[in-house]
């Protein structure tokens, strides 16, 4: 059963003016994506594994500085430099806008994370271990991926076909807001909108219009779907000075 539809193209909005860097997405994209597990060795190896990641950079200076957060997953870019590098098609654009890995294409070549501007692809350099506790909660709606292969954000593709397969068995079409990601649900702050960006009636959609709306690294012309609103500098003289007016 092809499940796909052609005129979708999912997106992701993230508002880096509500992100308060908490890694909150971090750990649940780990959780449902069975995704190894991280410990010192890996650190000081400079192998860690995260499917998306908080970069903190400071804002302003010395004291009026301020720390901000820019959570990153994979881009799915339209022109995504990792798939034409790929000698065996193991990383693909699908007509829904994701930018797909198969595991049991890839050979390992790694030729696909070096093409990456973004650095959001990951090798697995060992085979995965979990502690025996942890075994029954790895998520049985996603490979678990061996030693040997690269892997990377996915949309949570999982989801995204429940969604589709829920929405034909029931005999409609998929509403605006119905499948989210789980690095989605985990934001205390809402930071994160996934949906069609086809839809111009879907809320990512609307939010990739707004006036803070950018990519990252658009000198590459990689057009990603993972869109980014800039956060909001507060004029801290301004700001004072309006507040003196209103108390006037
Ligand atoms: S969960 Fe939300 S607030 Fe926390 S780091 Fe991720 S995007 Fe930012």
């Amino acid at each position: 059963m092809v499940i796909e539809n052609k005129d979708r193209s999912w997106g992701m909005v993230i508002d880096t003016d509500k992100c308060t860097g908490c890694n909150g997405c971090v750990i649940a994209c780990q959780v449902e994506n069975n995704v190894p597990l991280n410990d010192q060795n890996k650190f000081e190896r400079g192998r860690v594994m995260s499917w998306m990641r908080v970069e903190r950079y400071w804002e302003g200076e010395f004291p009026d500085v301020k720390a901000r957060f820019i959570p990153i997953p994979c881009q799915h870019c339209a022109n995504a430099p990792c798939e034409p590098v790929c000698p065996v098609y193991a990383t693909y654009h699908n007509n829904e806008g994701m930018n797909i890995q198969v595991y049991n294409r890839c050979v390992g070549t790694r030729y696909c994370a070096n093409g990456c501007p973004y650095i959001v692809r990951f090798f697995n350099y060992w085979e995965p271990i979990w502690p025996e506790e942890m075994r029954n909660h790895l998520n049985p709606d996603v490979t678990v991926r061996s030693r040997g292969i690269m892997e990377k954000c996915s949309f949570c593709i999982q989801r995204v076909r429940r969604g589709a397969r829920k929405a034909k068995e029931e005999n409609r079409e998929l509403k605006d807001g119905e499948i989210t990601t789980a690095c989605q649900d985990a934001c205390s702050t809402q930071a994160i909108t996934f949906g069609d960006l086809n839809d111009p009636e879907s809320k990512v959609s609307k939010l990739s219009k707004d006036d803070r709306s950018y990519t990252l690294m658009p000198q590459f012309n990689t057009d990603p779907n993972v869109i980014y609103l800039a956060s909001i500098k507060v004029n801290k003289e301004e700001s004072q000075e309006e507040k003196a007016q209103s108390h006037d």
